[in-house]
């Protein structure tokens, strides 16, 4: 070939694969239809609901388990199972080491003050500390026109599913009963829609009401595991008021609002505005709303995973998601939308409830260890807070679980000394089963690439600054909450494994699933970039894919 066909060749060859980059390859046909994403992720809901409240799920869960793909037991492969990093994890597909979200709250060492995960100096809350873009910045670098918006009950679950460029974050002010966002969203003021949407009342629109159950069947409680009494301090009888007697909505009944289902009602009709008021999912691009619904969380910490609340709060997300699923189908068509249902953590029972009826079959050999901190445990985790002789001790900790400046080596880990010290003192503390530094877990080398030993899920969501020094294991099913309430955080099952569903556009009950390894909730988010042909970051990219694109 001569110079100049050489040149002529490369340009045909080059042509045609623009050509067939573009038009062919792997990318389905079905896939310009896709014209919204749905993110409705229910906080504090463990992969054990979706069996235990099966006869309860008549409406929107229904759907989504009989039409969609299911995945089960699909891990959060990080250390802390809180909400802020199990949001920042869903929808950047990055772990915290990574994103930077390694906990609700963590300690600045620099400015010596706690740090919420949606702090902003400049506009008090905003994504600024997440380190990495979101799937809806993905789309929006592929389609600039695209919208994206979530809402929540909680300021952190909406920032974080929002992304680091969301067109704005909503969610439930507890202290004035109303939505709120961020100036970081609205540089120039709030929009007239959010004003009008609150001249509605916001929570006081429920003042006065009480909290009535859906349905009382004895059946249903025995099906579910639900018990009609309790274990605490507070008769669990419906029906349950909001607030105390004072004569006006204040702050006590804004926040019991937060702690009930109603909670969730304004965020499923907030979001069904922002749906209808922007034509959501009929734009130039590909829109984007997330939900993330929190009832199940604030009333599950205080009333247990096996109440009457936790049991109605449950039937009416079903219910409420029914309803937004027909909103969905009117508005845009449920072939034009992509849902994702998933959870940011799960839950514990409350150790009296596996004690008391023998649970521990079904929850297993694990279960055996299921106590509540006693005031001996308490004592003894708090000595471990001193270093030294009985007389003329020192405090270990600036902040909790970080050492002061005079205890660390000159590479910033904890010194060998006190770390020994410490490990030893909260080795003999009853609910502890295991302790790490930063420098075990700095040094640790994952087993493979799916390493889920309770060091690789400290390393994953160790970031340096923010890590505490130390990362203290429970034994399982030891509850740390003194009285009544239960927490999750651990890397156990009950709080790591959460159900993903893939329902509507693109995704078919016939799609192949990747079921030869373990699924992450950190392979979501890639997974739902390939489905829209979006590109994802590079630590998305590197996840499974969860459902077949062809
Ligand atoms: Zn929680």
């Amino acid at each position: 070939m001569t110079k100049r066909s050489v040149a002529i060749f490369s340009l045909v060859s080059v042509l045609l694969l623009l050509f067939f980059w573009r038009g062919g390859g792997r990318r389905s046909p079905l896939l310009p239809e896709v014209k919204l994403v749905v993110f409705v992720v229910v906080d504090q809901f463990a992969d054990e609901y979706l069996d235990r409240f099966d006869s309860v799920f008549t409406g929107g869960i229904r759907l989504l388990v009989d039409e969609g793909v299911v995945l089960r037991k699909v891990l959060h492969p990080h250390e802390v199972t809180a909400t802020c990093p199990g949001h920042a994890s869903i929808v950047t597909g990055a772990q915290p080491s990574t994103h930077g979200i390694v906990n609700n709250w963590w300690y600045d060492r620099k400015a010596k003050e706690v740090r919420y995960c949606v702090d902003d100096g400049a506009y008090s809350r905003s994504p600024d500390l997440l380190q990495v873009n979101a799937l809806p910045d993905w789309i929006k670098d592929r389609y600039p026109r695209s919208r994206s918006y979530a809402v929540s009950g909680k300021d952190r679950s909406a920032i974080m599913m929002a992304g680091k460029e969301g067109d704005a974050a909503l969610w439930y002010d507890k202290s004035s009963g109303m939505m709120a966002s961020s100036r970081y969203y609205f540089r120039r003021g709030y929009p007239w829609w959010l004003s009008e949407f609150n001249k509605e009342g916001g929570a006081k629109k429920y003042f006065g009401r009480l909290w009535t159950p859906l349905v009382e069947s004895a059946e249903l409680f025995k099906k579910t595991g639900t018990f009609t009494f309790d274990f605490g301090d507070f008769p669990e009888t419906f029906p349950y008021a909001l607030g105390g007697p004072e004569p006006a909505p204040g702050p006590s009944f804004f926040a019991d609002v937060y702690n009930s289902p109603f909670v969730d009602e304004l965020t499923f009709n907030f979001a069904e505005r922002l749906l209808t008021e922007f034509q959501l999912g009929n734009g130039e691009g590909i829109d984007y709303l997330a939900l993330s619904l929190s009832a199940l969380d604030t009333v599950g910490h205080g009333a247990g995973a096996n109440s009457p609340k936790v049991f109605d709060v449950l039937m009416r997300i079903d219910r409420g998601l029914e309803s937004f699923i027909a909103l969905l189908e009117e508005k845009v068509g449920l072939d034009r939308t992509l849902i994702v249902f998933t959870s940011d953590h799960g839950i514990p029972p409350f150790p009296e409830a596996l004690q008391h009826y023998g649970m521990s079959a079904h929850f297993g050999e694990e279960s055996k260890t299921a106590a509540r901190v006693s005031a001996s445990d308490i004592s003894c985790l708090q000595r471990a807070h001193f270093f030294g002789k009985e007389s003329g001790q020192q405090e270990l900790f600036e902040a909790p679980l970080y050492v002061k400046e005079e205890f660390r080596a000159r590479d910033g880990l904890v010194t060998k000394k006190i770390s020994d010290k410490l490990k030893g003192a909260l080795g003999e503390c009853a609910p502890v089963s295991a302790v790490y530094d930063s420098r075990d877990i700095e040094e640790y080398r994952f087993k493979g690439t799916r390493d889920s030993s309770s060091l690789a899920t400290a390393k994953r969501n160790f970031f340096r600054g923010r890590s505490p020094d130390f990362s203290v294991l429970t034994k399982p099913y030891y509850s740390l909450t003194p009285g009544r309430g239960i927490n999750h955080g651990t890397p156990y099952r009950y709080d790591a494994e959460v159900p993903v569903i893939f329902f509507g556009a693109n995704v078919s009950r016939n799609t192949t699933l990747n079921s030869e390894r373990r699924l992450w909730v950190t392979d979501i988010a890639g997974t739902v970039a390939r489905l829209l042909g979006v590109s994802a970051s590079p630590e998305a990219k590197k996840g499974l894919m969860m459902v077949s694109d062809e």
